[in-house]
């Protein structure tokens, strides 16, 4: 027997990212993109693919979709088009789904991922593009298994997708799970999806393989196996892991490289399992769709699109270490939130005291927000009150200790002076 050992192995993983865009009509046609809803309400002639329809493409799918591009870097295309893309299944009924093939709307890109422990990694992007999404098959019909039928709700079925796929930059189920996060943060920051993966707004699909050196210091490159349909990041990470394992175990048991193909995941028996060997793209008969006028953006149409999006949160997290001082995981927390960055921002109007500030909201700030279940930027407080605390206990006037009492009577009372409250409370220091 052949004893194949593992001296050393690289892990390349690459992404493909769909996100739902929160448009309120589908990509195609007015028929609303919501979501719930009887089964096959949200539907109207092009949805159901009736003969005669013709397919408008939605302009706010394509603004999200430039933003996303943008913030990732990407060269925006000055000129696009949409193809279709074959394939017979009742999800979609007019048996071809509209994507875009060869002429993306968004190329080459590069997102700057902060890793867990606090490196940097480049992850190039390959392309991002627009397409409609399918509606959903269902086995199993209200009152069980019918082995005669499957039934289909189209509700889903027209809702714009971009398609991010990325390089194989990332190197582990972490690094892929924090990529995954990262991306659902950007996208709610722009505003242009909900990204709630209990919902399926973002679904994710890593290409793994492994190049393992063995002990004689061969290189051996697995084939690269697609895990589909992921939308948790725990099942991301997990499914990411085990089918590295697998790879590598494939190959010391019997030295086969595998065949480039499709997995899905098993959440019961925490492992991944063969669906099918991938298809080649000339499956699908790709050919551009003569229904649809292709897309030209215009310097102007970019020029506005930059303005809507301002500073990004990688620009923002930056900005925040390097002129208050923040630490990187707090300027993280307040560069992610559109809001909340803007309302720490706010509370820095008069007297910079901005790592004490930011720190008081984050501890009593956040603390008082749980208590009455909404944002901190949503309790009526005026942003300079954590300011004025700060600066009471940068001061020695009280404790830092005194802090608590004195924003818990702020909740109360909706707001009023600090340094009042100090007083009443006789939190004073002596
Ligand atoms: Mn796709």
């Amino acid at each position: 027997m052949v004893e194949r050992i593992v001296k050393s192995y690289k892990v390349l993983v690459g992404m493909e990212i769909h996100v739902q865009l929160a448009t309120k009509s589908k990509m195609f046609t007015g028929a609303a993109n919501g979501f719930g809803g009887e089964p096959n309400s949200q539907v109207d002639p092009v949805v159901l693919g009736l003969p005669g329809v013709l397919p408008v493409m939605n302009k706010t799918a394509v603004e999200y979709a430039i933003k996303v591009g943008l913030a990732l870097g990407c060269k925006i295309a000055k000129h696009t088009k949409w193809d279709r893309k074959s394939y017979y299944y009742p999800d979609l009924p007019k048996n071809y789904q509209i994507s875009q093939y060869d002429l993306p709307l968004c190329n080459e890109g590069e997102f700057d991922l902060t890793l867990k422990d606090g490196t940097m990694r480049k992850v190039r992007i390959r392309r991002a593009h627009l397409e409609e999404d399918a509606g959903k098959l269902l086995h199993e019909a209200p009152g069980g298994y019918h082995i005669d039928w499957s039934i289909v709700d189209l509700n889903r079925a027209g809702t714009p997708l971009l398609e991010i796929v990325t390089e194989p930059d990332l190197a582990s189920g972490e690094e892929v799970a924090t990529f995954g996060q990262e991306l659902q943060k950007l996208v709610q920051f722009l505003g242009v999806s909900h990204a709630q993966m209990q919902m399926g707004h973002m679904r994710f699909e890593p290409n793994i393989n492994v190049h393992i050196t063995d002990s004689q210091g061969q290189i051996h490159k697995t084939a690269i196996t697609e895990i589909k349909n992921l939308n948790s990041f725990s099942v991301l990470q997990r499914a990411t892991d085990f089918e590295v394992q697998r790879q590598i175990n494939d190959w010391i048991e019997t030295g086969s490289l595998g065949k480039k193909s499709t997995y899905g995941w098993d959440e019961a028996s925490e492992s991944t399992w063969k669906q099918r060997d991938k298809e080649q793209a000339h499956d699908y008969r790709y050919f551009p769709d003569p229904d649809l006028v292709p897309v030209e953006v215009s310097e102007e149409w970019l020029t506005e699109l930059k303005s809507q999006i301002g500073e990004l949160p990688v620009a923002r997290r930056k900005r925040y270490i390097e002129q208050f001082g923040l630490s990187p995981a707090d300027a993280a927390t307040f560069a992610g939130d559109r809001k909340l960055g803007d309302f720490y921002e706010s509370t820095l109007a008069h007297d910079a005291r901005p790592a004490r500030t930011g720190s008081l909201i984050l501890s009593h700030g956040f603390r008082l927000a749980n208590i009455r279940s909404k944002p901190v930027y949503e309790l009526g407080l005026e942003p300079i009150v954590f300011e004025e605390v700060a600066k009471l206990i940068d001061s020695d006037a009280i404790s830092a200790s005194a802090a608590g009492p004195i924003f818990d009577r702020l909740l109360e009372t909706g707001g009023g002076s600090a340094a009042a409250i100090a007083d009443e409370l006789g939190l004073r220091q002596v």
